[in-house]
């Protein structure tokens, strides 16, 4: 394992030059949940790829798209491409835009050259909460940056999604990556930022354009020593004294669809009178999030208030 602030990555990058006669295919994994545009960052690399010069070929495999499923899609590009799909072990990049999803793949990387870049974003699904005691821990991967970076040739963990909130625009945290991506594969910084704008809605191309640049220089700045890991803090844990349960529901959103009152495994929810759904029994709500996953128009979302006893575990959730 190398140093993620080192300048070895460059060295490392196997991608060849247009026309250098690479006679391997270079291999870009790109991973992650439903909603998160995994699908829009391939599809940027292969059309890159394609205008370079290169075969392309692209595969994808995407979920429940706007409720959380795995989504992932495999790019190949070089002289000749025979298969669209990645073997295990000869990725040479993975690009995780969610933290569990970037460990699930890291099989796929090349060993020892394999450079992995992922979002620290941690989007725990509902199958995660087995256990609904109030207060369970969630079943969710419990591997740190450093022990995930030492399983690798480089390893780059960023806080995108968070670098794209302070863009004003949480949604591009996917081209912070791509960005990220663009400092370690040797195609113009120019090509990238015409590859985005054009693909982009135009309202979004500035905020877009800016995620790219942040993105590529936060792993330049990687390179010279000057950005570290971000840190993935632990999945959340509270015990039952350390928070109230607080649901927050927006009436104007809500379909009637009744998803969460059928899916509430404590059966707290129902419709009222106007098909409103609403809290009927809130001594039982465990505060397990399912209702506010599963709800396909975002109308519930559920709060933990920090209690006197568990000062400091709301900011954890
Ligand atoms: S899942 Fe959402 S839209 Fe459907 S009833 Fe529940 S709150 Fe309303
Ligand atoms: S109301 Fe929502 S948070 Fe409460 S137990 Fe039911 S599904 Fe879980």
């Amino acid at each position: 394992m190398s140093d993620p602030g080192s300048t070895e990555l460059a060295a490392a990058i196997p991608v060849p030059l247009p026309g250098a006669g690479g006679a391997e295919p270079v291999n870009v994994l790109v991973v992650g949940v439903g909603g998160q545009g995994v699908i829009m960052v391939s599809k940027l690399i292969a059309l890159l790829a394609q205008q370079q010069g290169y075969e392309v070929k692209q595969s994808e495999v995407h979920g429940m798209a706007k409720r959380g499923g795995a989504v992932f899609s495999h790019v190949r590009f070089g002289k000749l491409v025979w298969s669209p799909t990645i073997p295990k072990g000869e990725a040479d990049f993975l690009v995780a835009l969610e933290w569990a999803e970037g460990l699930r793949w890291l099989d796929y990387l090349r060993p020892g050259t394999g450079v992995f870049i992922c979002d620290t974003k941690q989007i725990v699904p509902p199958f995660s909460c087995r256990d609904r005691r109030p207060g369970a821990a969630l079943g969710y991967v419990r591997e740190t940056v450093s022990d995930v970076i030492a399983r690798v040739g480089e390893g780059y963990a960023i806080d995108a999604t968070h670098m794209a909130e302070q863009l004003g625009n949480d949604r591009v945290g996917n081209v912070v990556l791509l960005g990220a991506l663009s400092a370690a594969l040797n195609f113009p910084a120019a090509q990238w930022e015409k590859i985005v704008a054009d693909f982009v809605p135009k309202k979004t191309t500035a905020v877009n354009l800016e995620a790219l640049r942040q993105g590529r220089r936060w792993i330049e700045e990687a390179r010279k020593g000057l950005q570290h890991p971000a840190s993935v803090p632990p999945p959340p844990s509270p015990t039952v004294a350390d928070y109230r349960v607080r649901l927050e529901i927006t009436p104007q959103w809500c379909k009637s669809c009744d998803i969460c009152v059928k899916m509430c495994p404590e059966r707290c929810l129902r419709l009222n009178a106007e098909r409103i759904v609403e809290l009927a029994a809130p001594d039982k709500c465990t505060g397990c999030r399912l209702c506010e996953w599963l709800c396909p128009d975002f109308a519930i979302r559920v709060h933990l208030d920090r209690t006197m006893a568990g000062a400091g575990m709301e900011a954890a959730r």
